[in-house]
């Protein structure tokens, strides 16, 4: 039996069956590139979902993280430590946040978002002498994505990851993305959050239109509704700014944070606004073993800092007119694709619905390009920020062979 073979029979065996896995099994990176076991070498287009921001085997974050590990790998939330206050301060920074909690995973920073609006809601009902066992509603999106734990999928508006698993939690309503009228529409004195990624990510590369996103921001001053903005996936650089909100001159109330975060260290967080810190979370509301420990605090702090000094965001930015021309030529050309869509290194090219994009990501990563789907007809392209003009040509040339 070949290693790979070896591999996946023993994850199959032990593992728990919820993912289709690729019958690849990944040894080691170096730069934009993956290797296999069996030594065939990769270009990554999909950085473990957008985590890998710095691509592989970068000398600084190795030499950070071993620094840490010798000298302190874990302790408890009960006492301070350098990098979670270091992580903090950079990440309030970047973000324009005021206060910052660190969690394990995107969904957790989900849940931590969520149940701040709620106890903001909670603390303003009571200073208004109002009945506060009243359930607070929270409107969310048609086609978003905020992940799988029960609170998370809760605001998740895709049926099919959903339904085994009612009830969730209460009050939730969906919107369509990028349809104000339908958000006013679900609007009551009840409403404590409006959520959604500025750039929906699973499902199918939706960037917010600038009227919308900039509509649902004034409705939420009008009518003191909380804005959660889920940038785990589009944000950290992607977008040609930190965060993708900052190319709309908005700011959320609350802001979710995950996957390029540490590095590839799994580290999130959700950052609140000072009105949001001053009237919700209290000590005994909310805490976590594990999050912010001093391992992925400085992974948070080494990620955020060399992005700052390589000016990772400015690089999106500059290249990605170029990136978007090549995806442009092949959408052109190619009567399977219907169009590009995306910001900066956050791109999906959408299928015609008789090409499956699972199909196609499958074929690319036999011709050595790792790529991702979204929904069930978009091919969608998350590489290292790293990237460079060739690595997009190289890229581009598979992904037209493929999809001619
Ligand atoms: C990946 C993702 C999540 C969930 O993050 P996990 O770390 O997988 O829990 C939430 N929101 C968005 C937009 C994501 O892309």
């Amino acid at each position: 039996m070949g290693k790979t073979a070896k591999i996946m029979e023993k994850s199959e065996k032990n593992l728990l069956h919820v993912y289709n896995r690729f019958p690849v099994a990944f040894d080691y990176g170096k730069g934009v590139y993956l290797y296999d076991v069996e030594g065939n070498k990769y270009l990554d287009f999909a950085s473990g979902i957008g985590v890998n921001a710095f691509g592989y085997g970068d000398k600084e974050i190795e030499k950070a993280l071993k620094d840490q590990v010798k000298s302190l790998t874990h302790i408890s939330n009960l006492f301070y430590t350098k990098p979670l206050a270091d992580a903090a301060a950079l990440f309030n920074e970047i973000s324009g946040m005021d206060k910052v909690f660190f969690t394990n995973s995107g969904a957790e920073a989900i849940d931590g978002a969520l149940k701040t609006a709620k106890k903001y809601a909670y603390l303003k009902r009571q200073k208004a002498g109002k009945d506060t066992s009243a359930p607070e509603e929270i409107i969310a999106m048609n086609s978003s994505f905020h992940g799988r734990t029960v609170g998370s999928l809760a605001v998740t508006g895709n049926d099919h990851y959903r339904e085994p698993f009612y009830p969730l939690m209460d009050g939730v309503k969906f919107a369509d993305f990028n349809d104000f009228a339908s958000v006013q529409s679900l609007v009551t004195e009840n409403t404590c959050a409006i959520i959604m990624e500025t750039i929906q990510g699973e499902g199918g590369i939706i960037p917010a239109d600038k009227d919308f996103l900039l509509n649902v921001r004034k409705l939420c001053d009008e009518k003191d509704i909380l804005l959660i903005v889920d940038e785990i996936q589009c944000g950290m650089g992607r977008s040609g700014k930190f965060f993708a909100f900052q190319k709309y001159g908005i700011q959320p109330d609350i802001l979710t944070s995950a996957k390029a975060l540490g590095a590839g260290v799994p580290i999130g967080a959700f950052g609140v606004n000072k009105k949001v810190a001053e009237n919700s979370l209290v000590p005994g509301d909310h805490g976590s073993t594990f999050g912010g420990n001093p391992l992925a605090a400085r992974a948070a702090v080494t990620s955020i800092s060399i992005m700052k000094e390589r000016k990772l965001p400015q690089h999106v930015e500059e290249l990605t007119p170029y990136f978007e021309k090549k995806l442009d030529e092949i959408a052109d050309s190619s009567s399977n694709v219907i169009e590009r869509r995306g910001m900066g290194f956050m791109q999906g090219l959408v299928l015609k619905d008789s090409v499956k994009a699972g199909g196609v990501v499958n074929k690319l990563l036999m011709k050595g390009l790792v790529t991702l789907s979204a929904e069930h007809n978009v091919l969608r392209l998350l590489p290292p920020l790293v990237i460079e003009k060739k690595d997009i040509d190289k890229a581009c040339k598979l992904i037209a062979k493929v999809i001619k």
